[in-house]
Order: structure tokens, then C-alpha cells, then sequence
């Protein structure tokens, strides 16, 4: 019996038998290969959203298992992206799940050679009050030519590619409100 079994699991027999010859077919699936299911599988629903990553704005199916996102992948359904997502936007379950992601304001003082730990109050006093000063002491009401400015060339603001359209419809909101005209994104440059 043993030897009929292990007659009937050699490859040659099972490539006769399921008229599969080229080897290419059901013949060459080892018994891990009918065990292994999708790592989706697990999933009690899935969203569809789109990556925040970039302005491309390809389309992700996000699965969620007890409340939590267990993997990230394309959206066929996409007209935009076909299913595709690069890199970055695969990865963006460690956007919200990375081990490696930062809770704490991190703050390197001048000349100091170590980040410190801030709570966020703390840290938004210390950049509201550069903010007002920088305005008071740089702000340029006219061009050296005597048109209109209304600005201040002294700060400027980066965004990360990792913020979204929301993030930086405020943002260049708020930016123009102060009269900061350097506004860019990382995303861009
Ligand atoms: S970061 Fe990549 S996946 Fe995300 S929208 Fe841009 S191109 Fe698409």
C-alpha cells in the first residue's frame, strides 16, 4: 500500500496519469502548493481607497482583519492605476503599522548633536512663536520697486510626500494667510 502510494506521488506517474506530460499542469503541485491560500484571505472586509502617496492617486484595496489593516494592494477597478501601485505605495501599510513609525515630536536644538523628545504643546508654542517673530522682524509690505508684497521671504515650508490633497489644501492655506510665499512640496521636486 505504502508503495503504491509513493508510486502514485512520483512526478512521471502523476504526469501520465493527469495527462499532464509537459510536467507544466496539476502534475507538479506539491501538497504545500494546494495548502497555500492568499495572505487576503484572512480579511473580514475590504476598502477601496486611494494611495495618498502622490498625484497620481492610484487606486488600493485596503483588507481589514478585527479593525485593523492586514495588507495593501492594487485596485483593478482603478481607471488610473489598473491594479498597479509603485514601490512607495505598496509599502503604505507601514504608513499607519511600521514599528519604525515616530508618536513623539522630535526637536535637535541649535548646535545640539542628540534629538530630544518634546510633548506636542511644547513643540507648537516653540513654532508659533518663531513664526510671529520671523513675520514682525522680516515682513516686507512693499517690493524694493513699490508694488504691493505683503510677505515675508524668511520662512518657507516643505511637505512631505506622505501628506494628502486635505493635508495641503490647509497648509497652502495657511501659508498664504501668514505671507509665506515659498511654499513646496517633496513630492515635486
Ligand atoms: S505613490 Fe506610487 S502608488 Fe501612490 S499614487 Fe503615487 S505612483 Fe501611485
Amino acid at each position: 500500500m505504502e508503495l503504491a502510494k509513493l508510486l502514485a506521488s512520483w512526478p512521471v506517474v502523476r504526469q501520465l496519469r493527469d495527462g499532464d506530460p509537459l510536467g507544466l499542469g496539476p502534475a507538479v503541485r506539491s501538497r504545500r502548493t494546494d495548502s497555500l491560500v492568499p495572505r487576503t484571505d484572512e480579511a473580514d472586509h475590504v476598502v477601496q481607497s486611494v494611495c495618498p502617496y502622490c498625484a497620481v492617486g492610484c487606486g488600493q484595496l485596503v483588507y481589514v482583519k478585527d479593525g485593523e489593516v492586514t495588507h495593501i494592494e492594487g485596485d483593478p477597478a482603478s481607471p488610473i492605476s489598473r491594479g498597479r501601485l509603485c514601490p512607495k505605495g505598496q509599502a503604505s501599510k507601514s504608513y499607519v503599522q511600521s514599528p519604525l513609525r515616530e508618536y513623539k515630536v522630535k526637536y535637535r536644538r541649535p548646535y545640539g548633536d542628540a534629538w530630544e523628545e518634546l510633548d506636542l504643546d511644547t513643540a507648537m508654542e516653540m513654532i508659533v512663536d518663531r513664526i510671529v517673530e520671523t513675520r514682525a522682524t522680516t515682513w516686507r509690505k512693499r517690493t524694493d520697486g513699490g508694488a504691493p508684497a505683503n510677505r515675508t521671504m524668511a520662512i518657507g515650508n516643505l511637505g512631505g510626500a506622505t501628506l494628502d490633497n486635505e493635508e495641503n489644501y490647509l497648509i497652502k492655506k495657511l501659508m498664504t494667510a501668514l505671507g509665506v510665499v515659498q511654499v513646496e512640496n517633496q513630492a515635486r521636486i
